[in-house]
């Protein structure tokens, strides 16, 4: 940098409790790595400092904010959404609530095929302004970085459709040359999304007759697609980062799964899938063959499928507003963890089975319902989360992007404890004011 250069905006957060999530060790005490009187400095939109306040470098800031020993987290990561899908099905929900079988509601034209047909009539502007206002509920709770699931289209122009309104949705944030932190910006960014090819997640009616020309459908063209470069504004990208196929009794096949995320894998994407909602019909074992991120809900699976999964470093996304709707038995995280299963946590957001965009009550239910322990919850919604999208965030540390939240607490155990309402006095996305600001702080609805 040459002399007239102006100096790069840094800023510092002193004063604070960090729960880096970035400790090694193997208990979740060690990976969340609570440090007391500490600063995190945010430089050109990435961390440049994280440690005791007494030790930070000296020299000029552009703004030191003191935080008051309150608790200081990475921004959150939501690794599993339908977020892209036009209509409600409230009226089925209902149906639900008053014992009506899902068969009796699928004949009837409930279930998945309806959301496809509102998604499929919907314009791609109400698409677009519905995945919008859900991200700025997400932003408001603190989410950084959301993963967005295709799923609702069905063949390919219409999968490849909805890919490109989750990515493109991302592009919406404001961005600016600097990475600066605006006041001004507050209430404009958005989180970034990650995106993810799920054209297995039903048969589509056209193909209710050929299921075997489906899954080569999507095997091959729309994964070839989902997965090329492509300009997209001002860059070239990919529409889809991964593949994901809904593997279940009367869903998808092992092999049908095995068949789909090959190709993914061969095209580049990474590779992940539903498993266990209703059967354990072996998917773990083969998302851990496959190297795949995340195995997610999991309600059913079985000890050789979780040793697999541990052995290939396959995460475990809970998905608990799910169960809940469904009215199932929840999996046993403590059962997870014990064959070293490492546990993330989503707010599955669908209109059919989680109408949810609130990651810290989908957070508060796995500790209820699933034993997720207090420790490990803040975990689930950080750096495992993180891993479970193949992301290199959700963790405090030196170079990574500067993406975190400041909470009106001090204690950790809030994750978990608060079910819904639980919202960051201030979220940072790469160092640029996602939601709230410093002045929000001291007004906590549960302290
Ligand atoms: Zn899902």
């Amino acid at each position: 940098m040459d002399s007239t250069s102006p100096s790069p905006y840094r800023m510092r957060i002193k004063n604070a409790r960090i729960a880096t999530c970035a400790g090694h060790g193997s208990t979740d005490e060690a990976r969340l790595d609570l440090r007391e009187h500490a600063s995190i400095v945010i430089e050109r939109g990435t961390i440049a400092y994280v440690g005791p306040d007494d030790d930070c470098p000296a020299g000029m800031y552009h703004r030191v904010v003191d935080v008051g020993g309150r608790l200081v987290t990475p921004g959150l990561v939501d690794p599993h959404t339908h977020l892209v899908f036009a209509g409600t099905r409230a009226g089925e929900f209902r149906q639900k609530m008053e014992g009506v079988d899902y068969r009796t509601i699928a004949k009837g034209g409930g279930g998945i095929g309806a959301t496809v047909r509102a998604t499929r009539e919907a314009t791609d502007d109400s698409l677009t302004a519905s995945v919008l206002a859900r991200m700025r509920v997400l932003a408001s709770c603190g989410v950084t970085l959301v993963e967005i699931k295709s799923g609702y289209g069905l063949t390919v122009e219409h999968e490849l459709r909805l890919l490109r309104i989750a990515r493109e949705a991302s592009h919406r944030r404001m961005e600016t040359a600097a990475s600066r932190d605006n006041p001004k910006l507050a209430g404009q960014l958005l989180p970034r999304t990650t995106t993810t090819l799920l054209g297995a997640h039903a048969v589509p009616p056209e193909h209710a007759h050929d299921r075997a020309g489906y899954v080569e459908l999507v095997a091959t063209e729309m994964v070839r697609r989902a997965s090329e470069l492509r300009r997209l504004g001002l860059r070239e990208t990919t529409l889809a980062d991964a593949c994901d196929v809904y593997l279940d009794e009367n869903a998808f096949t092992v092999e049908e799964a095995r068949t789909i995320l090959t190709a993914a894998k061969a095209a580049g994407l990474r590779v992940r899938a539903h498993v266990g909602q209703f059967a354990d019909v072996g998917g773990a074992e083969l998302l851990a063959e496959l190297g795949g991120l995340s195995c997610d809900h999991l309600e059913v699976v079985s000890d050789e499928g979780l040793r697999a999964m541990a052995a290939a470093g396959t995460r475990a996304v809970l998905l608990p507003v799910a169960w809940r709707t469904l009215k199932q038995r929840p999996p046993d995280a403590a059962r997870m963890r014990a064959h070293g299963v490492a546990i993330a946590v989503g707010t599955d957001a669908n209109p059919g089975t989680s109408a949810c965009l609130d990651p810290l009550a989908a957070l508060g239910l796995a500790v209820r319902d699933a034993g997720l322990s207090p420790s490990a919850a803040l975990l689930a919604v950080t750096r495992e989360a993180a891993a479970a999208v193949g992301a290199e965030t959700g963790r405090l540390e030196v170079e990574r992007d500067a993406d975190l939240c400041v909470w009106d607490h001090d204690d950790p155990s809030v994750f978990g404890y608060v079910v819904g309402g639980l919202r960051p006095a201030w979220a940072i996305s790469r160092g640029m004011t996602l939601v709230g600001g410093p002045e929000e702080l001291g007004a906590a609805v549960f302290r």
